[in-house]
């Protein structure tokens, strides 16, 4: 999987990912195919765009954008315009119908420029994933090409005060009213909930039921009674609009219920097996390319006792303990994204990507800091931003400790059942 071949491209029309991939009789295979040790030519060319793309139209926000902490929408539709958003959606919804390799180099080519843009693709991928797991045909037709078009955002409301990695906890409630229902409750850690037009809100039925009373609904921001909080001061992730989000007797229709009514739970938990820790680990290996990229470049010219500090032994072991944290974080995380895209057993593969990716990422930007010394602590330089957006991969759609928890497990499964383990 190394890239023997990066072309360069110009993206000249709003159209031409989906132009240039309808070009490639490839394309009728991927997902079929087998774990190949090269990416394909589709794959290839994914990764030049949105590389072209990153370099011209997110890098050079990256820095305002986590100095204001102010989102970008306009840069948003242009990924929508480019087809960037819609990668792994059916073109039937406005997509491009690319495979899930494909979507993991280009959320890794826009974290390199900045994490609340790449954090906006994976959050919209994991929506529209949603959507097309449990939504109905009206719903598909109705939400999936706006918010693939960049033109609606989409947030997701599942973390409440009281229920973080207890997900089950949640207490926002549905009550029944008349061919609908009633919503109230409170959400917190919204990613995009101040400038989101609809968000999947995951609120109990029938508390009775525990989690087989929970269901998803799809909730329009601007509704009566939805109330948006304070953007939160974050260390990181910043411009991503994360904040509470309160619900008073909103109402919400019959039909805008996202799926069965009490597969709610089970549902979107099975979901972030898929673009959300999935896209959380691709988001970690391009912070970590950055870091290392920008790092080892800077050792190539800082000079101390008249040599380059890359030529010190501790450098290079930093440099080399970094590369291969990359590498081999890449390949999880490849490996996952074909497993999750061939639709096989994917839960343990996609948790360890997760787990390694982050950690790895923690650890390449903890080096990048130290071999920037001094100036790697001041804010004119991107490292710190790199350190500070680092950490969330190891907190958040599910923290490491439960990730950890979700193989275990999986790895007791096979030990039960006396299969392999590999
Ligand atoms: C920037 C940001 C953006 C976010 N965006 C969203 C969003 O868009 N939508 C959304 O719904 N949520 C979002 N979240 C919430 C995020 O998913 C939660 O913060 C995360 O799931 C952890 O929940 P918590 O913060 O309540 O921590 P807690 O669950 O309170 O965990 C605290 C510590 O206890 C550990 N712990 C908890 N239970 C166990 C256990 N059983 N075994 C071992 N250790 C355990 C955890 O691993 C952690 O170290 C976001 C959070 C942040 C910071």
């Amino acid at each position: 999987m190394f890239f023997h071949y990066v072309g360069k491209f110009e993206i000249k029309s709003p159209i031409l990912l989906r132009t240039a991939l309808r070009r490639k009789s490839l394309l009728r295979f991927l997902g079929k195919t087998a774990m190949q040790w090269q990416f394909n030519d589709s794959q290839l060319e994914i990764q030049a765009m949105v590389r072209e793309f990153t370099r011209r139209e997110v890098t050079p926000h990256a820095e305002e954008i986590d100095a204001t902490s102010k989102f970008r929408l306009d840069i948003f539709k242009k990924m929508g315009d480019s087809g960037i958003l819609g990668i792994v959606v059916p073109e039937a919804y406005g997509g491009i119908n690319a495979d899930y390799v494909s979507w993991c180099l280009a959320v890794e080519e826009i974290n390199k420029g900045s994490a609340a843009i790449g954090n906006a693709l994976t959050l919209t991928t994991s929506m529209c994933n949603y959507l097309l797991l449990m939504g109905s045909e009206k719903q598909k037709q109705n939400y999936l090409a706006p918010i693939v078009a960049g033109e609606k955002f989409c947030a997701f409301g599942l973390t409440e005060p009281q229920a973080g990695s207890d997900a089950k906890a949640v207490k926002s409630r549905v009550e029944p009213d008349g061919d609908g229902y009633r919503l109230n409750g409170q959400k917190t850690f919204t990613s995009g909930a101040k400038f989101a037009d609809y968000i999947v809100v995951v609120a109990t039925e029938n508390p009775s039921l525990g989690t087989k009373g929970i269901s998803a609904f799809l909730v329009d921001m601007k509704s009566p009674g939805v109330e948006i909080g304070d953007a939160f001061d974050m260390m990181g992730m910043r411009g991503m609009g994360t904040c509470e989000v309160f619900f008073s007797d909103v109402r919400v229709e019959g039909k805008d219920r996202l799926g069965p009514s009490g597969g709610g739970l089970r549902a979107i938990l099975g979901g972030l097996d898929g673009p959300g820790r999935l896209g959380a680990a691709a988001q970690a290996v391009g912070t970590a390319i950055a870091a290392f990229d920008y790092s080892v470049k800077y050792a190539h010219e800082r000079k101390q006792f008249g040599e380059a500090i890359a030529t010190f032994q501790a450098m290079q072991q930093k440099i080399a303990s970094m590369s291969i944290d990359i590498q081999a974080a890449r390949l999880m995380v490849y490996k996952a994204a074909e497993l999750t895209q061939n639709k096989m057993p994917h839960t343990r593969e996609v948790s360890e990507a997760k787990v390694f990716a982050s950690d790895a990422c923690m650890r390449v930007t903890t080096e990048a800091m130290q071999i920037l010394g001094g100036y790697a602590y001041v804010k004119e330089y991107p490292i710190e931003r790199f350190f500070r957006d680092a950490k969330i991969h190891q907190i958040w759609d599910g923290t490491n400790e439960i990730q950890r928890m979700l193989i275990a497990r999986n790895v007791s499964e096979l030990v039960t059942r006396g299969q392999d383990l590999f």
